[in-house]
């Protein structure tokens, strides 16, 4: 495969290429039907399989018992910052809320925007979003904490999720979800849209505990509730199939190839490690973000001049580099390292950062 380049797209990003070579072997026949996997029905047997082993393998990945649904919801991460609101914050009841940046920030605009009542608890904001907060005084009596577990744009990640006092956490994990074991005690509800690590945009992996829909209001929309999902295996009206077809595929990668979320962390950790020890060896390249909160999924660094950044960017994707520019509101570059990003990749990205440095 000697076209594919080295992909450290933020989003949509690097599939394993195992699955898309999976895909495109059994793009025109699925599985025997005579059928692409995008022409054959939602409610066939075939579709049915597809969906319960996804379901099932993310089970087994994330250790959950049978107090959890596992759904799958179109509109982005971005339509569950307005569903955890309309769902949950019923009654009056209030929410507290984590601000580690842009997408936090959109979420708690969600919650004004319906009129709920929520508090920011904590916000990285004094420091320009570059640090995950500490010693947070929670509401006891909130229906949920919602935090963004990794920051896409700041290159943050919660290494170690905070005490909330047993008041359930709602992340979303869109930039890292299942890039690590997750003790699912502490959440509420996990978010996920596909497009970072597991899979297509256009479908957003929810895992929520059955307790949560004791919350949940049933006088919003049918396609809002959560409980319509949990009721229907995903499927009362006709869900993403091909996205749910992939996050399959990747979730079996997962478990049979990479062999868990253990293996698949010491992997992402042994990636950062490679990339983080280059830049803080290096006087020519520096991170932006807090040493003890920096993201193994988005590395963020500035190199000196704005100019010099540009010229990265240009030369990397030249040598067959992509996806390295930063954010379009924050600047400066950025390397995401989803668990598709392999080592060879990050080996590479490390020797042209050494070139460039050179001979600059
Ligand atoms: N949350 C995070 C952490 C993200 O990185 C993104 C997308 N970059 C979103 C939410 C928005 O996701 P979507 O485009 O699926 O709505």
């Amino acid at each position: 495969i000697d076209n594919r380049i080295f992909n450290f797209n933020a989003g949509p990003a690097a599939l394993p290429l195992p699955v898309l070579q999976e895909i495109q072997s059994s793009f025109l026949n699925f599985d025997g039907s005579g059928m692409s996997i995008i022409e054959i029905s939602h409610r066939s047997s075939w579709f049915d399989a597809v969906i319960n082993d996804a379901v099932e393998r993310t089970k087994r990945l994330l250790g959950l018992d049978d107090g959890f649904h596992v759904l799958f919801v179109q509109g982005g991460a971005s339509l569950q910052f307005a569903m955890a609101p309309m769902n949950f914050l019923t009654n009056g009841r209030s929410a507290d809320y984590i601000n580690t940046g842009t997408w936090s920030t959109k979420a708690i605009n969600e919650a004004k925007i319906l009129h709920k009542n929520y508090s920011v608890v904590a916000s990285s904001e004094d420091k320009n979003f570059s640090y995950i907060p500490k010693d947070i005084s929670f509401n006891k009596d909130a229906a949920y904490v919602h935090i963004t577990s990794n920051n896409t744009i700041k290159g943050t990640q919660w290494h170690a999720f905070p005490d909330t006092n047993g008041v359930p956490i709602v992340a979303d994990m869109s930039s890292d979800f299942m890039s690590r074991p997750l003790d699912m005690d502490k959440f509420g509800m996990v978010y996920a849209g596909a497009q970072k690590n597991i899979g297509p945009s256009g479908v957003c992996m929810v895992i929520l505990k059955k307790e949560m829909l004791d919350l949940a209001t049933d006088e919003i929309p049918t396609m809002l509730r959560y409980a319509t999902y949990a009721s229907k295996n995903s499927m009362y009206n006709t869900p993403p199939c091909f996205g749910i077809y992939t996050i399959q595929l990747v979730l079996k990668w997962l478990e049979e190839t990479v062999g868990g979320l253990e293996k698949m962390e010491a992997h992402n950790i042994a990636k950062g490690k490679m990339l983080y020890d280059f830049i803080n060896n290096s006087d020519f390249y520096r991170t932006t973000a807090a040493p003890d909160s920096q993201s193994l999924m988005n590395v963020t660094f500035r190199l000196p001049t704005e100019e010099l950044e540009k010229t990265f960017v240009e030369k990397a994707t030249a040598r067959g580099l992509g996806g390295l520019k930063g954010h379009r509101s924050v600047g400066g570059c950025r390397a995401s390292l989803y668990n598709a990003t392999t080592m060879e990749a990050v080996e590479a990205l490390v020797n042209f950062m050494q070139t460039f440095e050179r001979e600059n």
